[in-house]
């Protein structure tokens, strides 16, 4: 394939973007990559009713964050600018004039009333599908209907009209879509649709066709809820003259509820406990929150990782995937064609994987945090110690600190069921002798001499320390499990350590 794929991702400002076009997004991305061309970001902003302020800066967020890299586009700029369609309302309106001159379009001045009223008479009827097409246009007020200087005086006088595409009654409409094959679909399925409305913006069908020509778009990547419009965008391209260049389509697998039975939905994931935006979002209305993925702790190479795979599959053993090896990886003939569930235990899976990979130093500092507000001092040296110790054990970071708890309080309680297994007289005579042993020792309390220094106790005191280990780490930490015990001890100190051996000395006596 030539070096010039060009995809586009063309997200409408309505609301925070939902994880399914961050999916959207990353595929797009991947494929550009991967043939080595380029990405767009182009705002579908013309549906003036539907528009939210703060949308469009969410939107770029949340790639940035995620780490998809826009090549043109909105906050790029480009040689195709303006990326923002309610900015290029001359273009679209330039094209809508266009087809009504060459007969492929036509003006329309029905009312919304008069629009009703045919429904209601078409319905009455028992007509198949109630809608603006070749055979009810004939009995509507538009420019097919109406004497040509009725149609220039109506517009003369500034009288509301609409442009309406003029679909033809018998026609197959096919195209060949990467991922599902040929998609075939009569024309007499496709109504009249609206395509220059009557504030003078075009419909989404007019300017996403007009804008995926003039930017040169070679492969539309998009969500299969628009897989109904693509025959509209087929007859558009042919009736614009574009049918040529006319991209690929490949339209992705719906995200599944976690049940597997349905679209996905922000509902679903209220009930489920779990985000379906990137991050978090405050409707700027209603001022209610919507919880992100990112505030929620997840990490963006996770969240792409565990999206890659919401439709897609390697064909091998292989789940983890950088962003480059995903790119490595893709191919737009491996996207499923059935719906993705959405299963959230997964992108936790990721999650754990990817947080056992980070830097201790860059988990430290959440750990730090979280020991502060729980009233504790907790140097960044000791933060990154249990990080070290524990971030094998987590999906999270915010989960390290509560792991944490044996190291930052001397246990209260002794776990009953340890100590009557394991609370035997070898158990008394190991934990004092370990005592008197860290008592006399000056060497320094890292966890490799403190292994030394308990082996070397056992020996002197003929205990077998296989048998007394669990009874040691009830007696330090009051649980007969958790992580390295001799790292542990390093991280408490030797003071609190002597304390703990004492206290349990009394306590389990
Ligand atoms: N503006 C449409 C959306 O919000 C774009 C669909 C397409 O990619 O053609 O999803």
């Amino acid at each position: 394939m030539p070096n010039s794929v060009r995809v586009r991702f063309a997200p409408s400002p309505t609301g925070p973007l939902h994880i399914g076009g961050v999916r959207t997004a990353l595929y797009n991305y991947l494929f550009a990559r991967k043939m080595g061309g380029k990405m767009l970001l182009r705002i579908e902003d013309t549906d003036q009713n539907r528009f939210v302020p703060g949308a469009e800066d969410y939107i770029i967020e949340s790639l940035k964050w995620v780490g998809i890299q826009i090549d043109e586009g909105q906050s790029m700029g480009g040689p195709d600018a303006p990326y923002r369609q309610s900015e290029r309302r001359e273009i679209y309106q330039k094209e809508a004039f266009r087809l009504v001159e060459e007969g492929k379009a036509y003006y329309a001045f029905d009312t919304a009333d008069e629009l009703d009223a045919m429904r209601a008479r078409l319905e009455a009827a028992n007509a198949p599908a109630a809608q603006y097409n070749a055979i009810t246009r004939m009995q509507m007020k538009n420019s097919l209907t109406l004497p040509a200087e009725d149609v220039k005086a109506r517009m003369e006088a500034g009288e509301a009209y609409v442009i309406r595409l003029k679909t033809p009654r018998k026609e197959e409409v096919r195209l060949n879509d990467l991922i599902r094959g040929w998609v075939t679909v009569h024309s007499s399925a496709i109504d009249d649709r609206v395509l220059l409305k009557s504030d003078g913006l075009p419909t989404y069908h007019l300017a996403n066709v007009v804008d995926d020509h003039l930017m040169k778009i070679t492969h539309v990547i998009r969500g299969e809820e628009w897989l109904p419009s693509a025959p509209l965008h087929v007859l558009l391209y042919r009736y614009l003259g574009w049918a040529d260049t006319m991209p690929q389509f490949a339209h992705l697998p719906l995200l599944l509820k976690p049940e597997g039975n349905g679209k996905l939905s922000k509902r679903d994931a209220d009930l489920g406990g779990f985000p379906v935006f990137p991050l978090e979002w405050t409707d700027p209305f209603s001022g209610i929150v919507a919880r992100g993925f990112r505030e929620d702790g997840y990490l963006p190479q996770a969240l792409i990782n565990f999206l890659a795979f919401l439709g897609w599959n390697p064909g091998t053993e292989q789940e983890l995937f950088s962003m480059d090896e995903l790119i490595a990886a893709f191919s737009i003939e491996q996207v499923h064609k059935g719906g993705a569930r959405f299963d959230i235990e997964k992108a936790k899976w990721f999650n754990h994987q990817y947080i056992r990979q980070q830097a201790n130093a860059d988990l430290a500092p959440t750990v730090q945090r979280d020991a502060e507000v729980a009233g504790f001092d907790c140097s960044i040296d000791k933060a990154t110690k249990i990080v070290a110790l524990l971030k094998e054990r987590v999906s999270f970071a915010s989960e390290i600190f509560p792991e944490a708890r044996t190291i930052f309080y001397t246990p209260e309680t002794y776990d009953e069921a340890i100590a009557t297994a394991r609370w035997n007289d070898d158990a008394k005579a190991a934990v004092a002798a370990f005592r008197d042993a860290l008592q006399a020792d000056e060497g320094d309390f890292v966890a490799e001499h403190i292994k030394r220094t308990l082996s070397e106790a056992m020996q002197q005191a003929g205990i077998k320390q296989g048998k007394i280990m669990q009874a040691m780490r009830l007696a330090l930490t009051g649980s007969g499990i958790g992580p390295d015990l001799m790292l542990t001890m390093e991280i408490i100190g030797r003071p609190e350590t002597l304390v703990r051996l004492e206290r349990a000395l009394e306590r389990l006596n």
